[in-house]
């Protein structure tokens, strides 16, 4: 369906949890459960029955599916930390006119749950990894274990993910070599891995980042040229290219020096079941009530209304000296934690 902007809505991420077994420092906040001191209310951690449960998910990607939304991704918090998530693929992968599910996991369960997320009809996971030295990942996560985590990509490979993602968020230009070490998993495997720009939501304000146009600088004084690649490597925000001798590509998602709201795509459920239409701000409309009625007719009224609710773009910003900042800009502008929105 199209947005108030004439854009192709078709794709939805769909948070089914905001719980995480990591606490990646620009992410999360370090405690579990935020107090209400330092949060609004609607940020808050949710009591476990208040997630969406595995036939209203179902419910919604059948309606997503009847709109011509029919390119799920499956997010969290951390999904694979929910007992049903496997489940929860498979049914979605069986909705008529869903077209492909695919999964974006920290991969610290991956080891063992690959190969039963494949015949479930998962088409694609990304994996997310910023650094491949285990003592920085264990600080960046705050307890995260390396090896699960490239475990979990082995076992994604062996189980035919062809290839896996991964996604790497750097915190600040010190971590060049994570750049480079990470960069090397597409010369060396069938791992495409995409450097996605720090934003200023959540724990992300407090870091500077590094823009894709100086990781692409970093990693060209190692590997030589990027060249990029054509419109066929996909349509999402990835602008993908390769260097020489490299198996697999390398893409830049760089939504601050590069915005690419006008092909936006996108629309995010949370876990709770509000369903967001941009990243930045709370637009969207809580989905419960008509769950709850068990009317299907108003759930697609709802969706629809969503949809028509997208901005034309985010209001995040760059500011002269380089730094990412959320334009403070009236109700709805301070963004809420990547983990809740379905990042
Ligand atoms: N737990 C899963 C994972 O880490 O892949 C899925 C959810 S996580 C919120 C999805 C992605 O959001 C991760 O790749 C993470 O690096 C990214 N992310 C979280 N906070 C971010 C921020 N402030 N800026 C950019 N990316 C962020
Ligand atoms: Fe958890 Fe993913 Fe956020 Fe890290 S980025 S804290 S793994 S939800």
């Amino acid at each position: 369906m199209q947005d108030a902007y004439g854009r192709e809505i078709n794709y939805a991420r769909i948070s089914i949890t905001d719980q995480c077994n990591l606490r990646c420092v620009y992410c999360m906040p370090a405690a579990a459960c935020v107090s209400a001191e330092v949060l609004r209310p609607q940020q808050r951690q949710v009591p476990q029955d208040t997630y969406l449960s595995a036939a209203e998910i179902l419910r919604i990607g059948t309606v997503f599916a009847d709109l011509g939304i029919h390119d799920l991704r499956v997010t969290g918090g951390e999904p694979l930390v929910r007992s049903d998530a496997v489940d929860i693929v498979r049914s979605l992968k069986k909705i008529p006119d869903i077209r492909r599910v695919a999964l974006t996991t920290n991969g610290q369960l991956l080891g063992n749950m690959a190969a039963s997320l494949k015949p479930a009809g998962l088409d694609g996971i990304n994996v997310s990894l910023d650094t491949l030295d285990a003592v920085a990942y264990r600080s960046i996560t705050r307890g995260g274990d390396l090896a699960l985590t490239l475990a979990g990509i082995d076992a994604a490979l062996a189980a035919g993910f062809s290839p896996v993602k991964v996604n790497c968020v750097l915190l600040d230009r010190d971590r060049r070599d994570d750049a480079l070490g990470i960069a090397a998993l597409a010369r060396d495997r069938d791992i495409r891995v995409r450097f996605i720009e720090m934003m200023p939501i959540g724990m992300g304000v407090n870091f500077a980042g590094v823009s894709g146009g100086e990781v692409r600088n970093i990693l060209e004084e190692a590997y030589g040229p990027w060249e990029p690649a054509g419109a066929a490597d996909g349509s999402g925000p990835a602008r993908y290219g390769r260097f020489q001798g490299f198996r697999e590509a390398i893409g830049f998602i760089s939504p601050l020096s590069d915005r690419f709201c006008g092909k936006c795509n996108r629309i995010r459920l949370s876990s709770t079941g509000f369903l967001r239409s941009c990243l930045h701000g709370e637009a969207g409309i809580n989905l419960r009530p008509a769950l709850e009625q068990q009317d299907d007719v108003q759930l697609r009224d709802d969706i629809v209304s969503a949809v028509n609710s997208k901005a034309a773009g985010h209001r995040f910003s760059i500011t002269a000296d380089g730094q990412e900042q959320a334009e403070q800009a009236g109700p709805g502008a301070a963004p809420a934690f990547m983990s809740q929105i379905g990042g």
